[in-house]
């Protein structure tokens, strides 16, 4: 691929790093990244007003085809994505924006693209995902939950776990065990399904961190409009994995780490010890240098996944790479900002804090990215069976 921008491409990123700008000096207090957003009201109604100003401009549908209300240029939301992470903003729904809205385009009807992307596109509808149950999450295709088919609805009940958001989403995307009697992998289908419906009951899991970011979802005879399936009955696992394929392949998580890595040699520079800069440790500079190489590849890999986006040609390997490679990356930052800044790198919403505490932050929330969205030992499995080729594990 040609990795120079083009000139629509370099506006588009200065326009996007000016709007940011703006919208970071109206950031809450004791603002924090992606878990502040769900966290509190103040961090929700930020984040929803984020997503206004965002949509107004269109860059929530950036990258879909143009029929769509998109620009139909993938690159263009990598480069909003930058902007958005080097300020540590939110407004851009991970769940709808990021994942649901391309599997629709890929995967969804006429009728479900039409009620739904517009409502994406304009930040009208945030989303959340309701797959992993207690006893099932790296064998999610072993999942319990059931939808039994009465008519045009079906009655889903069930337990799902971890739902990042799901106190705040207005609808959900879901899959449920639609016949027991069918073969592994063709007995699932995927329901979208408003989060008001009656029989949805939603408890928090509250994060080591002390926010509240994920939560338990009960389901009890709750009934879902068969006009909501995406996919065919019964073949939800094909549109799973279409789902999985955007949602591991999204960089966006790795994006704050540029601010992160600009502001720790910042603190190097700044700070001493043992009677000179940190910024002269040979140790010190040799973990901040090799930090930037892996920033750099990090990028390339966006911008790489962007181009094979545009044409159709992300595969389940790359996508899992990706998602390797970014949350190792981010644990990796965590761990080398935290060990550097030694016990400034402990504390936030402390006058001791430093980066607003983002490196304490980082630190608490790096294993997220390692564990969701399939954990990393899932993701190497899946490069060695598809990618290369290695025999199946039993
Ligand atoms: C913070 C957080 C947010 C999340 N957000 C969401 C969300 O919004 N929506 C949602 O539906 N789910 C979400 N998840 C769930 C997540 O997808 C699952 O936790 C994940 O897939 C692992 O499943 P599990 O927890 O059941 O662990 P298990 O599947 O029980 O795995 C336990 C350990 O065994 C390893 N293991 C299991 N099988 C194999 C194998 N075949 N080969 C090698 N190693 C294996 C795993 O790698 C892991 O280390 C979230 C999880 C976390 C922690």
């Amino acid at each position: 691929m040609d990795f120079r921008l083009t000139d629509k491409q370099i506006e588009h990123r200065k326009e996007c790093y000016k709007v940011c700008a703006e919208l970071e000096k109206k950031k809450p207090k004791n603002w924090v990244g992606f878990e502040s957003q769900f966290d509190n009201d103040e961090g929700w109604a930020f984040h929803r007003y984020c997503a206004k100003e965002f949509a107004k401009r269109g860059w929530l549908s950036l990258g879909w085809p143009k029929e769509y209300g998109g620009t139909g240029d993938m690159m263009e939301k990598v480069l909003f994505a930058e902007a958005r992470g080097y300020y540590d903003l939110a407004g851009s729904d991970i769940f709808g924006v990021s994942m649901l809205a391309p599997t629709l385009l890929a995967a969804g009807s006429e009728e479900l693209k039409k009620e739904f992307l517009p409502k994406i596109a304009s930040a009208e509808l945030m989303f959340c995902e309701l797959w992993s149950e207690p006893n099932s999450g790296s064998d999610l295709a072993g999942l319990q939950a059931s939808a039994v088919r009465k008519g045009d609805e079906f009655i889903v009940n069930g337990q799902k776990t971890w739902n990042t958001g799901a106190h705040r989403a207005d609808w959900a995307f879901g899959v449920y065990k639609s016949d027991p009697n069918a073969k592994k992998h063709h007995n699932l289908t995927f329901i979208l399904c408003d989060m008001k419906t009656p029989g949805i009951t939603v408890k928090g899991i509250p994060y080591m961190s002390g926010t509240h970011v994920y939560n338990e979802v009960y389901l009890d005879d709750v009934h879902m409009p068969a006009k909501y399936i995406v996919g065919q009955e019964n073949e939800g696992w094909a549109v799973v994995n279409v789902l999985a394929g955007f949602e591991r392949s999204n960089l966006d998580m790795v994006y704050g780490l540029v601010r992160g890595l600009e502001d720790l040699v910042h603190f190097c520079n700044e700070n001493n010890r043992g009677g000179q800069p940190l910024s002269k440790d040979p140790m010190v500079r040799n973990k901040v240098a090799d930090l930037a190489c892996q920033l750099e590849a990090v990028r390339t890999l966006a911008y790489r996944v962007a181009d094979q986006q545009n044409r159709n040609e992300m595969g389940l390997m790359d996508a899992a790479a990706v998602k390797v490679f970014a949350s190792e990356l981010m644990e990796k930052y965590a761990h080398v900002a935290c060990d550097i800044m030694g016990p400034y790198g402990q504390v936030k919403h402390s006058k001791f804090a430093k980066m607003n505490g983002a490196p304490e932050y980082t630190y608490q929330g790096c294993f997220v990215p390692i564990v969701s969205m399939g954990t990393n030992e899932i993701q190497r499995n899946i490069i060695a069976w598809y990618g290369l080729g290695l025999p199946r594990m039993k």
